[in-house]
C-alpha cells in the first residue's frame, strides 16, 4: 500500500505548547522500507501514532493509496486499521497465558478467520522468521530475539499491508538485531509490505530503501 502524507501538524499542550510535528510532508511507495530515524523526543513514535491513527494530526492528510484516512471516522479508522496495518513494537508484549503458535493466531481469530486456517497461516509465519520449532513453547521460554521474531511473525500473519516498526531491536544484542532486521526487510519486500521502521541503528538505514531524519518536527 502506498503511503502518501501531506503538510501534517502536531502540537501537544502540557506545561508549555510544543509543535512535535512541523509541516512535515513524505510519500512513500508500496513494498518499500523506510527507516525513520532522529534524536530522542523528537516525535518518531508521535509521527507513527498519527499514521497509524492512535492520535489525530491537528492539520494534514494521509493518504493509504486513494483512501484519505484522515478523512475516515474512528470507527472506520479502526477497521482499517484492523484490516491493514499491524505493528513491531520493541517489546513483542506476547500473551503469557498462550503458546507461540496461539499468540499468533489471536490477531486472525479476531478478524473472523477460521481455528484451521489461522493455524497453518500462523505455522508458515513462524517458519518464515526461523521459529518454527518453537511453535507449541511456552512464550516464557523464548530469548529475546526469538520473542521479537515471534512479534513479526504475528505482524506478518494478519497479511497486512503495512508494518509500523518503532525501534523493533531496542531490546536486542548486535546478532539478534541484524537477523530481525533482514528478517523483516525481506518478508516485507517479498510480499510487498510497506514498512516504517523507527531506528537508530546506522545498519538498518542502510538496508532500507528508504530513509528519513527527523529534526524540529520536520524532514531534514
Ligand atoms: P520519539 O519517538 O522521537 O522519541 P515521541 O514522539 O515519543 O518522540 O515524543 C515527541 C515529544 O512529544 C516528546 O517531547 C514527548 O514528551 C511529547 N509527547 C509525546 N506524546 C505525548 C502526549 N500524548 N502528550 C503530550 N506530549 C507528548
Ligand atoms: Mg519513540
Amino acid at each position: 500500500m502506498k503511503i502518501k502524507c501531506s503538510s501534517i501538524f502536531k502540537t501537544y499542550h502540557i506545561s508549555k505548547t510544543r509543535d512535535v510535528i512541523n509541516d512535515l510532508s513524505f510519500e512513500l511507495d508500496t513494498g518499500n522500507s523506510l527507516a525513520l530515524y532522529g534524536p530522542s523526543g523528537v516525535g518518531k513514535s508521535t509521527l507513527l501514532n498519527i499514521l497509524s491513527g492512535l492520535d489525530n494530526p491537528d492539520r494534514g492528510e494521509i493518504i493509504y493509496n486513494d483512501i484519505c484516512f484522515t478523512d475516515l471516522s474512528d470507527t472506520e479508522k479502526i477497521s482499517f486499521r484492523l484490516e491493514h496495518i499491524s505493528h513491531v513494537f520493541q517489546t513483542p508484549n506476547l500473551l503469557q497465558d498462550f503458546n507461540v503458535i496461539e499468540n499468533i493466531m489471536l490477531p486472525m481469530r479476531y478478524k473472523g478467520i477460521s481455528k484451521k486456517k489461522s493455524r497453518d497461516i500462523a505455522m508458515g509465519c513462524l517458519e518464515e522468521v526461523g521459529c518454527q520449532e518453537h511453535a507449541t513453547s511456552s512464550v516464557t521460554t523464548l530469548s529475546g530475539g526469538e520473542a521479537q521474531r515471534v512479534g513479526i511473525a504475528r505482524a506478518m500473519a494478519k497479511s497486512s499491508k503495512i508494518i509500523f516498526a518503532d525501534e523493533p531491536t531496542g531490546n536486542l544484542d548486535n546478532e539478534n538485531s541484524k537477523v530481525v532486521i533482514d528478517n523483516l526487510i525481506n518478508i516485507c519486500k517479498t510480499k510487498s509490505i510497506t514498512l516504517i521502521i523507527v531506528t537508530h541503528d546506522e545498519n538498518i538505514i542502510s538496508k532500507t530503501s528508504n530513509s528519513m531524519k527527523m529534526l524540529d518536527g520536520k524532514i531534514t
